[in-house]
């Protein structure tokens, strides 16, 4: 695509002010990648505008122009998202960072796409509310978690974000502002482009305003950390619990080796790391007995297959250090390694097949796999680590590995990406697993709401 012009950039810093517009070497390097930081590009200017109105002047012009314009919120997207591919602009959330309203009455806030996800729990929890979906980085914006239906810890009991959107403004390709949605309950009016929104990565239009659900804070959490003596008995222990009709908050899985590169990152010990592979669990209730009795039919089940004990974290920090260390995953593989990750979901009750598979891989090419994940709705994120190896075996291996995951999730009738969406990092693999008919179909959609291709081009379907 064509860089923008002098001019072009010159009548877009009128319009959001000198101290809002950015070029060239005044771009700071924060924008040109994501989390995954192995897509790299610059964009020709970086907008921070301050109102929908400023929002819809900027996609009038990028229009008439034909400018491509790539939305950025904190990008810390795991597929290059919100990585300006094409150049043209890169256009940041960061001052739309309001809580415009909290309707308790209706139970539902009103909040700019910037707003960041863990300022927003902490003020509705300290409300005795709760915005449930609960996606492991908590400095994402609220507008990234919608465009990306992040999922997150919660899930397993309160489901991803798009279970709690119940409106939005958007700002389509041409400037036009609508409103989708709103503080209703229920709605049974016509094609839901609500949802159609939801999930579609900045590729359809920008998110200006949203409208979350909120719930009743439950007044008590209890952690239940499960050694096992294998990674499989503890995958298998998950289907088990859930026949006990109890329902955790959260169900995670974990090996003795991200355990211990969490410590080491953290700097903090972890409460016990004898055991090869754990489960984490947790409940939430209203009162101490009310959990006690559902943590105590888990950690029954538990033991009855083999769990070699249950330490039970009933005090709030005994439970932050726990869920602190599981935040730090990531973060800790990417201090040790340059890797590439794998955002698979499948049945939960195939994850150890997915599981197992990546075990056989780590075995075959020789170069560590650490799985680790949201074991209560299967989604696995795999991480491929590049340690020593060099730069012609990894560029050779990691296609190979990618490939041969993909389509083993693909044969385990799961979809390519859980959480962190498709982005540019993972089209082809979307591609290979919805086929021609439903590529179609999206290209038909994004051909409806995006005529000239400007919105996020390069990215899920284009
Ligand atoms: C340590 C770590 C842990 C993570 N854990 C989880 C997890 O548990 N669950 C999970 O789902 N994800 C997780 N992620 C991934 C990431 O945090 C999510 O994808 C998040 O939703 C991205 O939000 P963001 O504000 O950073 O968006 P960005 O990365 O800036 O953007 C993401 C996408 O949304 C688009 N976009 C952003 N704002 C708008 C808008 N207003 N209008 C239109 N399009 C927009 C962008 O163009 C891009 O395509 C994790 C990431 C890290 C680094």
């Amino acid at each position: 695509m064509r860089k923008m012009t002098p001019d072009e950039v010159e009548f877009l810093r009128l319009l959001v002010g000198p101290l809002y517009c950015f070029t060239g070497d005044d771009i700071s390097e924060d924008y040109c990648h994501d989390e995954l930081a192995q897509i790299k590009a610059h964009p020709d200017c970086v907008l921070e505008p301050g109102s929908t109105s400023e929002i819809a002047q900027i996609m009038q012009y990028a229009y008439q122009k034909e400018i491509p314009v790539t939305v950025r919120g904190s990008g810390t997207g795991l597929c290059g998202g919100s990585v300006a591919v094409s150049g043209g602009i890169l256009l940041s959330t960061a001052r739309l960072n309001k809580v415009l309203e909290i309707d308790e009455g209706n139970l539902v806030a009103r909040v700019q796409p910037g707003v960041i996800l863990l300022n927003f729990q902490e003020i509705v929890e300290k409300m005795g509310l709760l915005y449930a979906p609960d996606p492991g980085e908590k400095s994402a914006t609220i507008g990234g978690n919608v465009m990306t239906n992040a999922g997150g810890m919660r899930a397993i009991k309160y489901g991803v974000t798009r279970d709690h959107i119940l409106g939005m403004e958007v700002v389509l390709a041409d400037g036009e502002i609508i409103n989708l949605g709103g503080k209703i309950g229920k709605n049974s009016s016509g094609y839901s482009l609500l949802d159609l929104f939801i999930g579609s990565e900045g590729t359809l239009g920008i998110v200006t305003e949203i409208t979350v659900k909120l719930l009743p804070l439950p007044k008590k959490t209890a952690t239940l950390l499960v050694p096992f003596p294998s990674l499989n008995q503890t995958i298998k222990a998950v289907p088990e619990i859930l026949k006990g009709r109890i329902v955790p908050n959260a169900v995670e899985f974990m090996e003795k080796e991200i355990i211990e590169a969490a410590e080491k990152y953290l700097g903090k010990p972890f409460p016990d790391k004898s055991a090869p592979a754990y489960l984490l669990l947790r409940f939430d209730g209203n009162s101490k007995d009310e959990l006690e009795k559902v943590y105590d039919i888990a950690a029954r089940i538990c033991l009855d297959l083999g769990a070699l004990d249950v330490y039970v974290a009933d005090t709030l920090d005994r439970q932050q250090l726990i869920w602190d260390a599981r935040g730090a995953f990531l973060e800790a593989l990417k201090a040790m390694s340059e890797m590439d990750e794998v955002d698979i979901v499948v049945p939960r009750t195939k994850i150890s097949c997915l599981v197992n598979f990546t075990q056989e891989l780590r075995h075959k090419y020789q170069v560590r796999i650490v799985s680790f994940g949201h074991a209560g709705d299967g989604n696995v994120h795999i991480y491929i680590l590049r340690d020593n190896l060099s730069a012609e075996r990894w560029q050779q291996i990691l296609p190979e590995i990618m490939q041969k995951l993909y389509v083993k999730g693909h044969e385990l009738s799961g979809q390519v990406s859980g959480e962190h969406g498709i982005g540019f990092a993972k089209k082809e693999y979307l591609w290979q697993s919805l086929g021609q008919t439903q590529m179609r179909l999206q290209q038909a959609i994004k051909e409806v709401f995006d005529p000239k291709g400007l919105l996020n081009p390069g990215k899920v379907v284009s």
